[in-house]
């Protein structure tokens, strides 16, 4: 651990991580992501020139980016494109516990076989369920009932980069993008500090939250990882081999946020479960160890979700970001530049799964980018048109922001009697409407109806939404209601 000061400040979570093998070096990661997070000016620059590359692109496309985002340099190669990837970690590494709806999953087949898909999967759920501090508990099936192996599947994806001649740019820090007339310059770092400059007539920025085009506004700090050692049983504390929590609390706001659970079972040979903390947050909410501070939270509160000793094998972290849809946003910023993952947020304010987001997109997405290149239609219109979102997300933003800190105010801290009441009425909407919006499939009409529904047990609700959004964002939601019809 850096200084005696970090262990007095974070104590629980630098004693956790220093029994850990490379527990030092994860230590660092941690920090030196929240320090890029919060310093906007270490995202890659970007630069808007008049210099014409001519045939000078080396490939059609490069991907600024390349964690879960290979799925889409694999999909474009496939499809005979020139693909170039570039990342300032490892490429194809990765140790994050993925869970994902097994509908969604079967879209690897179009890169896999079935089999190697399947051997993907660590675990398979009856059911999934999510249960409120103070309310009752609402039990779903076919959302989020697989567990991924990422390490694995990443893994999979990086061997069929190479066989496809994608070119990997590994341990390269991207300095700056650079827009030209007729193509995309990347100028990557390496860790000797040698630039190299990446030309090609298309940009995917799948750099995430680092993205320096996305105008993210909703924030999901999140952390954990894989416990062993807790108990099992069917009390709400203590956890099930067949049952993934899809969403849980186990108190209401406490330090002004209102802090969430999910836990799903690893499956494969250990006997652990893979536990997250997280809470919905806006930018001006976060302070400068919004992942440090929710660890410390996680070790001392942890017992409360699950009982038992418990001992972390591999913490997980990130900050996944998000949109409200209460901004114009544009997964297509500029010519030749099409955001892709999280950087474009394409996934539910609500879960935040941008695992199942992209098992979705992907696929489309490549499609879409073949015709475009192949006919040099590579304007913002065109991009734009590549990806398609669910309407039912144009409304669920607002919902979301009921979550964060502003929205506890406005319900005086009542946020878990409020996410009761909403998932009462959507659990006696019947059980394939409650998975469908879970899943993002509900229809524009489902969300009002459950609105209505929610009105019923709870009159007070369209105050409190009025009185956290204000009159601007509320007729901006009204527009994306009157939009997504
Ligand atoms: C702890 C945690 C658990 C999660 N669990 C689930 C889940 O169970 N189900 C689900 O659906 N989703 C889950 N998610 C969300 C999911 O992991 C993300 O949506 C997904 O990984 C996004 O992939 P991405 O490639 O778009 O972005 P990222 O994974 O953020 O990749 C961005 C890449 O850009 C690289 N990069 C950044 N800046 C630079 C730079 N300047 N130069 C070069 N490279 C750079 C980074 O190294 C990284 O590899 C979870 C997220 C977290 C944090």
């Amino acid at each position: 651990m850096k200084s005696p000061n970090e262990r007095e400040r974070f104590p629980r979570t630098a004693e956790a991580f220093s029994s850990l093998t490379e527990g030092a070096a994860m230590f660092e990661r941690l920090t030196a992501m929240e320090a890029s997070f919060a310093d906007l000016r270490a995202r890659p620059r970007v630069v808007h020139s008049r210099r014409t590359l001519g045939r000078g692109s080396d490939f059609d496309v490069v991907l600024a980016g390349g964690g879960l985002s290979l799925l889409h340099a694999v999909a474009l190669a496939k499809g005979g494109l020139r693909v170039a990837v570039v990342d300032r970690a490892r490429i194809g590494v990765g140790h994050r516990g993925w869970n994902a709806s097994r509908a969604e999953l079967s879209a690897l087949e179009g890169l896999f076989s079935r089999d190697e898909v399947e051997a993907l999967v660590l675990a398979r759920y009856e059911r999934g369920v999510c249960f409120w501090h103070g309310g009752g508990s609402y039990p779903v099936r076919g959302v989020l009932d697989c567990s991924v192996d990422a390490a694995s599947l990443l893994r999979a994806l990086r061997a069929r980069c190479e066989a496809l001649g994608v070119q990997l740019f590994e341990e390269r820090t991207v300095e700056s993008l650079e827009l030209a007339k007729d193509g995309v310059v990347v100028t990557a770092r390496s860790a000797r500090g040698e630039h190299e400059e990446i030309r090609a007539r298309l940009l995917l920025d799948a750099l995430g939250v680092a993205s320096p085009f996305a105008e993210h506004d909703l924030f999901c700090p999140t952390v954990g990882g894989a416990i062993e050692g807790l108990e099992r049983g069917e009390a709400r504390d203590q956890w099930q081999p067949h049952v993934g929590e899809i969403l849980a609390t186990t108190e209401g706001v406490e330090e002004g946020r209102q802090h969430v659970w999910e836990g799903f079972p690893e499956g494969g040979e250990r006997d652990a479960l893979t536990v997250y903390l997280f809470h919905y947050a806006e930018r001006n909410e976060l302070d400068d160890a919004p992942l440090r501070g929710l660890f410390e939270r996680f070790f001392r509160t942890r017992p409360r979700y699950k009982r038992g000793v418990g001992t972390l094998l591999r913490p997980t972290f990130g900050i996944i970001p998000g949109h409200s849809r209460l901004r114009t946003t544009h997964v297509s910023p500029h010519d030749r530049v099409l955001l892709v993952g999280d950087a474009a947020a394409r996934h539910s304010p609500l879960t935040f799964c941008g695992f199942g987001s992209m098992l979705r997109s992907f696929g489309p997405i490549a499609e879409k980018v073949s015709l475009a290149l192949a006919h040099d239609r590579l304007d913002r219109a065109a991009l734009e048109a590549t990806t398609v979102e669910p309407k039912m997300l144009r409304l669920l933003g607002a919902l979301a922001l009921m979550l964060t800190a502003r929205g506890a105010r406005a319900v005086d801290g009542r946020v878990c009697l409020l996410l009761d009441d909403a998932f009462a009425a959507l659990a006696a909407s019947g059980e394939a409407r409650f998975a469908a919006f879970l899943r993002d499939e509900a229809a524009p009409i489902d969300v009002v109806r459950l609105l209505g529904r929610i009105s019923l047990r709870r009159p007070a609700v369209y105050r409190e939404v009025v009185r956290a959004l204000g009159p601007r964002e509320l007729s901006r939601w009204g527009l994306n209601l009157a939009s997504s019809w």
